[in-house]
Formats: structure tokens, C-alpha cells, sequence
């Protein structure tokens, strides 16, 4: 006689989800979402500055969110209506550091106009 085992529930890495992952899915179902791209980029973005992105940028939030985009006024409301998420947090040193809190190291800013600012840094204006 052959007792099966459940072999899935003993692998180590059963079950295992990554949380930031399906947080930054919901986004999908937002009927304006469409930015796969932009996520893609703003990914690679965070690669590139070096971990803890979220961390700081939710710290920096909390600081230096003035609720409105800095660069084209877009309100936070809008952005959300129209992103399916709230305004961003840009820093502004270069080379980055998302470690300072200070209000020059950071602007707030809608996700077109980051997308718009970080490329100029990226490949030079
Ligand atoms: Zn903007």
C-alpha cells in the first residue's frame, strides 16, 4: 500500500506570497489602469536607486506631500480619478538618495510628470 503525502504543504516555500507584489496589482482593476509600462519603468527606477524605495518614499510622503502636483498643479483627486493612485513622491538629488528629509530633496508630483522628470535624469536632458 502507498500513503500519499502532500508534498506541497511540506516544501519550504509553499504558500509563500510576496505582499508588495500583490498590493501593487490591484491596480489592474482600476478601469483607467493602463500604465503597465510606466509600473515596469518605475520599477526599474527603483532597482536602480538601491532598495528601501518604498520605505523612503512613504517617509518622505508623510513629510513633504503638499497634495498637489508641483510640476503641472495636478490635484491628488484628479490623479487618483484618473491613475487609479495618489501622487508621488520624486526625489530630486542626483545622484539619489533617498535617505534625506529635507524638503528640497523632494517634490510631489503626479505619475506623468515623474515619468517625465526621471527620464531627463536617466539619459540627460
Ligand atoms: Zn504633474
Amino acid at each position: 500500500m502507498k500513503k500519499s503525502y502532500n508534498v506541497g504543504k511540506q516544501n519550504p516555500m509553499f504558500g509563500k506570497k510576496r505582499p508588495e507584489h500583490s498590493e501593487k496589482m490591484k491596480g489592474e482593476k482600476n478601469p483607467f489602469y493602463g500604465k503597465k509600462h510606466s509600473e515596469e519603468n518605475l520599477k526599474k527606477i527603483s532597482r536602480f536607486a538601491g532598495g528601501c524605495y518604498d520605505y523612503w518614499h512613504s517617509k518622505a510622503r508623510k513629510y513633504f506631500f503638499t497634495g498637489y502636483c508641483e510640476i503641472c498643479g495636478k490635484t491628488n483627486k484628479d490623479e487618483i480619478k484618473e491613475n487609479g493612485k495618489s501622487l508621488s513622491m520624486h526625489n530630486t538629488l542626483v545622484p539619489k538618495d533617498y535617505t534625506v528629509m529635507n524638503i528640497n530633496a523632494w517634490m510631489c508630483v503626479c505619475q506623468s510628470c515623474h515619468m517625465i522628470i526621471e527620464r531627463k535624469i536617466q539619459y540627460g536632458d
